[in-house]
C-alpha cells in the first residue's frame, strides 16, 4: 500500500492541518507519559523546516462531545512548546471565527494546537458540515494519527473530502512496517498471538493464518483452544462459546501445512496473586480447580525455537499474567527470542508493548507498533478509513 506523504507535496507557505494522537496520560493537569507528544516531533519539526504553518487537531480522553475543563489540550501545548523549543499558540475551540482568524493570521513556522475536537458530538459522528469547518482552516491535510485511523470521524477521515490527504512520518512508519507483513514477508514467518481472549483475536488469527508459516498460541486464549482440543482447563479464563471457531482454526493451519503450536505445559495456580503455590503441569493433567496462568518451561523452548528459525516474527499478546511476577516468565522468554532474532520482528498491542518494555528489549525489536486497536484491524486485513482517504501515489 502507497500513500503519498508530506515529502511528496510542496508545503512551503501551505496551512497544514494535521492531525497527530496528543491522547496522552494526564494526573489532573499533569502529563504522566509525553511519549506521544514525542512521537509527533518528525512530522512538526520537518513541516516547520519546511515553512509551513502548522494548525495541529487532536482528540483526548472521552468528553462525549461536550467541553470538559479537565480534558483541554492546554497541558499538551505546553509540552509541545518545550519539546519543540518554540512558542505553540494554544486555541480554546476547534472550529469557528475567532479560531479562523487566528489562522489567518498565521506566518509560515508558526504552530496552533486547536481544542480537543471530541469537544464536538460532530467530530466521531463524522458530521460533513464539521468536517468542512475544519478542512476550511488548511490547505492540506496531515494524518499522524495511525492510533485512530481505524475510525472514522471527521478529523481523521471526512476532512479529507475537502482538503487532499497526506500520511505524516509516523503513520508512514506504521504503515509499511504492517504492510511489509502483509504483503512481503521474509520466510519462515511465525506469528505469535497470545493475550486475554480469543474474541478479541479471532479476525487477526483467521487473516494471518494464510499468509504465515507459523503460528503460536499463548496466553489466556491458548486455553480455548486446548477445550478445542478436549483437555480440561481447570478454572482458566476460556471462551466456551468460541471452541467451535478455535477447532476451525487448528484444522485450517494444519490443512494448510502450517506448523501451528498450542501449549504443551502450563503454570497453574488457583488464582493470578503473588505468594500463592504454583506449579508447572502438562496440559493434559491441569487440576480441576486451578488456573492456566503462564505457558510452561517445554512450551517456551518450542516457541523460542520456532522463533529463532523465523526470519519475520509478528506478536501480540502476552503468554501469560505478566503483569503479576510468578507468570512472567514465557512472556519474557518470548520477549527475549524475538530480539535475537535475525531478521524483522513487529509487536503489537498495548500490554505485549508493556510487557517488551518491561523486559529491556525495546530496542532490539524492529517496529513496536503504537496503533494498539488500528494495528490490529490492519492486520486483519481491514481497510482503515484514516489511510483509505488520504492520496496513493
Ligand atoms: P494486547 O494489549 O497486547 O493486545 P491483550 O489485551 O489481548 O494484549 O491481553 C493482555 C492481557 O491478557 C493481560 O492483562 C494478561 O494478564 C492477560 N492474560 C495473558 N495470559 C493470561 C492467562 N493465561 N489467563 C488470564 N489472563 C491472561
Ligand atoms: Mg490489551
Amino acid at each position: 500500500m502507497a500513500k503519498a506523504t508530506i515529502r511528496d507535496v510542496d508545503v512551503s507557505g501551505k496551512r497544514c492541518f494535521c492531525r497527530v494522537d496528543y491522547n496522552v496520560p494526564l494526573k489532573g493537569t499533569e502529563i504522566t507519559d509525553d511519549t506521544r507528544i514525542r512521537a509527533s516531533l518528525p512530522t512538526i519539526q520537518y513541516l516547520i523546516d519546511h515553512d509551513a504553518k502548522v494548525i495541529l487537531a487532536s482528540h483526548l480522553g472521552r468528553p462525549k462531545g461536550k467541553v470538559v475543563e479537565e480534558l483541554r489540550l492546554n497541558p499538551v501545548a505546553k509540552r509541545l512548546s518545550e519539546l519543540l523549543g518554540k512558542q505553540v499558540l494554544k486555541l480554546d475551540d476547534c472550529v469557528g471565527q475567532e479560531v479562523a482568524a487566528k489562522v489567518a493570521a498565521m506566518k509560515p513556522k508558526d504552530v496552533i494546537l486547536l481544542e480537543n475536537v471530541r469537544f464536538y458530538p460532530e467530530e466521531e459522528k463524522n458530521d460533513r458540515e464539521f468536517a468542512r469547518k475544519l478542512a476550511s482552516l488548511g490547505d492540506i491535510f496531515v494524518n499522524d494519527a495511525f492510533g485512530t485511523a481505524h475510525r472514522a470521524h471527521a478529523s481523521t477521515a471526512g476532512i479529507a473530502e475537502f482538503i487532499p490527504g497526506y500520511a505524516g512520518f509516523l503513520m508512514e512508519k506504521e504503515i509499511s512496517a504492517l504492510s511489509k507483513l502483509l504483503e512481503n514477508p521474509d520466510r519462515p514467518f511465525t506469528a505469535v498471538i497470545g493475550g486475554a481472549k480469543v474474541s478479541d483475536k479471532l479476525g487477526i488469527l483467521k487473516n494471518l493464518i494464510d499468509r504465515v508459516d507459523a503460528i503460536l498460541i499463548g496466553g489466556g486464549m491458548a486455553n480455548t483452544f486446548l477445550l478445542s482440543q478436549g483437555y480440561d482447563v481447570g478454572t482458566s479464563l476460556a471462551e466456551p462459546d468460541k471452541v467451535g471457531e478455535a477447532r476451525e482454526i487448528v484444522e485450517k493451519a494444519r490443512r494448510a501445512g502450517k506448523t501451528i503450536l498450542l501449549p504443551e505445559d502450563v503454570v497453574v495456580a488457583e488464582k493470578p496473586e503473588v505468594g500463592v503455590p504454583v506449579k508447572v503441569v502438562s496440559v493434559d493433567s491441569i487440576p480441576s480447580g486451578m488456573m492456566a496462568l503462564d505457558i510452561g518451561p517445554k512450551t517456551r523452548k518450542a516457541f523460542s525455537e520456532q522463533i529463532s528459525r523465523s526470519r519475520t516474527v509478528f506478536w501480540n499478546g502476552p503468554m501469560g499474567v505478566f503483569e503479576v511476577e510468578p507468570f512472567r516468565g514465557g512472556t519474557l522468554e518470548i520477549a527475549g527470542a524475538m530480539a535475537a532474532v535475525r531478521g524483522f520482528t513487529v509487536v503489537g498491542g498495548g500490554d505485549s508493548l508493556s510487557a517488551v518494555e518491561m523486559s529491556g528489549l525495546s530496542s532490539k525489536i524492529s517496529h513496536l507498533s503504537t496503533g494498539g486497536g488500528a494495528s490490529l484491524e490492519f492486520l486483519e486485513g481491514r481497510e482503515l478509513p484514516g489511510v483509505a482517504c488520504l492520496r496513493d501515489v
